[in-house]
């Protein structure tokens, strides 16, 4: 079953690059996340399925498409302090793990946040704070990051997240109505802020001050 799990992973490589996924440093760090410790045990067959996947508290786990998409996007070089809002089951949060210097997440519901710690700690990474709350605000106290990652869907890009970027930094964010968004990127260098859409996309609802 294991070995499976590993072909399947490398099958799962092959796709992503195919669909136009470049960063090596990204493609490596999910060739070496294993999706199946991070979905629910009734999902596990569907793991490597390119497809988001359900999980408790009526959430999901992302694409893996689309988090190689968004992690892409936050071009990572080892060195950033990262901000993830919505740590659903962790597997994103792995990935950012594997890729940057350190991971704080946020994650709305405490029994997600409780699974993901245990799943982040079977996969033996330790660069990673977890919390619990209200991701829409940030978390002021680790402030400011170089990347920011929404997982979730939002009416407008927070200004809580935006005040806690650094000068040269990236935010990515699914932005529009609760029924589709365009995944927008944010790239903040000295003083000038460029956005640009990854295209459309269907994520669940920020739900906060400064969500839905
Ligand atoms: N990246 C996750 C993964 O790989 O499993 C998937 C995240 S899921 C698409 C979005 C998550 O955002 C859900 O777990 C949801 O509970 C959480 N969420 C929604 N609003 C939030 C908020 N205001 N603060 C923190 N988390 C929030």
């Amino acid at each position: 079953m294991t070995q499976d799990f590993v072909l399947q992973r490398q099958q799962l490589i092959k796709s992503l690059t195919k669909a136009g996924i470049r960063d090596q440093a990204v493609l490596r760090a999910m060739a070496s996340t294993a999706r199946e410790q991070f979905v629910d045990q009734e999902q596990r067959d569907l793991a490597y399925a390119d497809c988001a996947l359900p999980i408790l508290m009526g959430q999901t786990i992302s694409q893996p498409l689309i988090v190689a998409t968004m992690t892409q996007a936050l071009q990572l070089s080892g060195s950033e302090r990262v901000l993830e809002i919505g740590t659903g089951s962790g597997y994103q949060t792995a990935v950012l793990a594997r890729l940057a210097a350190y991971v704080y997440s946020i994650e709305r519901y405490q029994q997600l946040s409780y699974l993901a710690a245990l799943h982040l700690a079977e996969a033996q990474l330790d660069n990673v704070s977890l919390y619990v709350g209200d991701g829409s605000l940030g978390w002021p106290d680790e402030a400011p990051y170089d990347r920011i990652i929404v997982t979730a869907a939002a009416p407008e890009v927070p200004p809580s997240l935006v005040a806690q970027l650094t000068m040269d930094s990236v935010l990515v964010i699914p932005v529009g109505s609760q029924r589709r968004q365009e995944l927008l990127v944010i790239r903040r260098a000295s003083l000038e802020t460029r956005i640009h859409s990854l295209g459309s996309c269907i994520f669940v609802p920020l739900v906060g001050v400064e969500g839905w």
